[in-house]
């Protein structure tokens, strides 16, 4: 029999599965031209072309024992150096490559710096709507996840109900910046009133507490809006990272963690998460794709094409009486449900065979996202759909 753990995860995997089942059934009879299936962030903009370019010169030019070898857990050592160094230039910070661990994606980082500081029953503290396997990582641990309720006027962090959650036993707080499933970027005065509320409960509780930025999303913004860099705000920042999106990269799973000197027990953390790398199973980031994205770190996705698909869907909802909030980064659109019961309204959706995903699933019901890294088709083939799906509740215009 599997673990008490694992059944919970089996049971609600199987919902998952359904929703991906039915996606694939509708395409079979409908055509997958005519399924608008907006339910996964899976970037539509293939990876630049330079990555193919650095793994193909890789493989020609560097010794194949060190390019396939084993290197330290915490990865290549020139790697780390031209992150923290693209890093220093980007954010006017200091880092050096003993600040910097290669992880496997973002998910392998927050894993790896979750298992580096919970002990059983220590808090974890997260902003809904928030991506849904943090309760899964927190778990993974045996601490629990405290979860402060959204501000649904703005979608920036509830920061008066985040300061009365804080007690003696929060060890870390995991935030998302440019967010999934909204698309807000947290603003630089959120971010300062964030770091301040955190200085003032470690002075009252004489604790330390990690702020874990989670930034898969971080070059996805638009219109210019700056994404703060969370290390100058606090000092007990550690920042998760991710080329998953930013360079179209999520199966390749390649990421890296910056500890920085500043925080507290940083020689402990960078050493222990070393260690839970290995422990983990991880062993150590891709090799190949180490010193690939080493080779790529000025390349970037097409913002444009997301900005165009942005623009195009975030208009045609409005235009159709659905109420969203602009976002400004990632590539999702956080609309609210014309009922109170959104998964109601994802079941109607489905009649015009466009799939969502409920805003439960991320602890915001009443909303629904829309993951528009899709084809730009897509997304202008679709709205006549959503028109339609609108009328039925009354919302055109
Ligand atoms: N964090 C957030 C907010 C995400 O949306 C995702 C993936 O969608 C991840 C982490 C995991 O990213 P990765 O594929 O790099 O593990």
């Amino acid at each position: 029999m599997i673990s008490e753990k694992m059944k919970k995860l089996a049971e609600n995997n199987s919902v998952i599965r359904a929703m991906f089942e039915e996606g694939q059934q509708m395409a079979r009879e409908f055509g997958a031209e005519n399924v608008y299936d907006f339910s996964l962030g899976n970037p539509s903009v293939p990876a630049p072309a330079a990555v193919n370019r650095a793994i193909c010169d890789i493989l020609a030019e560097e010794d194949p024992l060190s390019v396939h070898g084993y290197m330290s857990n915490v990865g290549y050592e020139d790697v780390r150096a031209a992150v923290a160094e693209n890093l220093n230039r980007r954010f006017g910070t200091d880092f050096s490559s003993g600040n910097i661990i290669m992880t496997v994606g973002a998910a392998g980082g927050l894993n790896v710096i979750l298992k580096t500081l919970l002990n059983p029953g220590d808090e974890v503290l997260t902003f809904a709507p928030y991506f849904t396997e943090y309760g899964n990582y927190v778990m993974n641990y045996d601490g629990n996840l405290v979860v402060v309720s959204p501000d649904t006027q703005t979608f920036q962090p509830n920061l008066k109900e985040f300061a009365e959650k804080i007690t003696p036993v929060t060890k870390a707080v995991i935030i998302n910046n440019p967010n999934n499933p909204t698309g807000v970027v947290y603003s630089h005065e959120t971010c300062m009133e964030l770091a301040r509320i955190l200085r003032e409960k470690q002075r009252e509780y004489g604790t330390s507490i990690y702020l874990i930025s989670d930034e898969p999303y971080r070059e996805l913004a638009y219109d210019g809006v700056e994404v703060p860099f969370l290390t100058k705000y606090y000092a007990n920042t550690i920042v998760g990272y991710s080329w998953s999106k930013s360079l179209s990269l999520p199966g390749e799973r390649i990421g890296y963690l910056v500890i920085p000197n500043e925080c507290d027990d940083y020689e402990l953390i960078y050493a222990a998460a070393g260690i839970a790398t290995r422990v983990s199973g991880f062993v150590n980031a891709p090799s190949l794709l180490q010193k690939a994205v080493a080779r790529c770190l000025d390349e970037q996705t097409d913002v444009a094409a997301y900005n165009r698909n942005r623009e195009t869907l975030y208009n045609g909802l409005k235009e159709c009486g659905f109420e969203c909030i602009k976002p400004q980064g990632a590539f999702y659109l956080f609309v609210k449900a014309p009922v109170p019961d959104e998964k109601e309204f994802v079941q109607r959706a489905k009649k015009y065979h466009i799939l969502l995903v409920p805003g439960s699933s991320f602890a915001c019901p009443g909303y629904v996202r829309i993951a528009y890294c899709v084809s730009h088709d897509t997304i202008v083939r679709s709205l006549p759909h959503f028109r339609a799906l609108a009328a039925e509740y009354g919302l055109n215009p």
